[in-house]
């Protein structure tokens, strides 16, 4: 299983749109901003609730401890589960790792006056670009 810091190594596959290359290590380290939060999104992308809960756990603490290193701050609060997959066990186990909030696939409006922190709903950015990315906070609702 990779680390992420040999994920995030420069020269990734020349095939690889120049706009979609990982950030460098350097990158992510400059990038948290007022507007910029890093969160994690596991250590291997494998769906959580496809592995034990040993495993869960393993991926949701290893990739805080993994961040945290490598941006020498303090490990991330926010989560995506990969896959957006999660259940109500993996959400308890997310939050038992530190987590303080995550977000799944599914695209909705967040009820304010009846949420669950920790399965939020969440745009996929994708392909869309600013355009796409403003349909999809209309159609959402917004
Ligand atoms: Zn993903």
């Amino acid at each position: 299983m990779a680390k992420l810091t040999d994920l995030l190594t420069p020269g990734a596959p020349e095939q690889v749109d120049p706009l979609c290359r990982p950030m460098t290590p350097k990158m992510v380290r400059e990038a948290p901003s007022r507007w910029i939060t890093l969160g994690a999104h596991g250590r291997s992308h494998t769906p959580l609730t496809a592995l034990p809960p040993r495993e869960r756990c393993r991926e949701l603490e290893g990739a805080r401890e993994e961040i945290a290193a490598l941006t020498g701050a303090g490990p991330p609060v926010g989560l995506a589960y990969p896959h957006g997959s999660s259940d109500a066990e993996t959400r308890a186990l997310a939050a038992a790792a530190g987590y303080r909030w995550a977000v799944t696939t599914r695209s909705a409006r967040i009820d304010l006056r009846n949420y669950d922190p920790l399965a939020l709903p969440r745009l996929d950015a994708g392909q869309r670009g600013v355009h796409g990315m403003l349909r999809g906070v209309h159609a959402a609702g917004y």
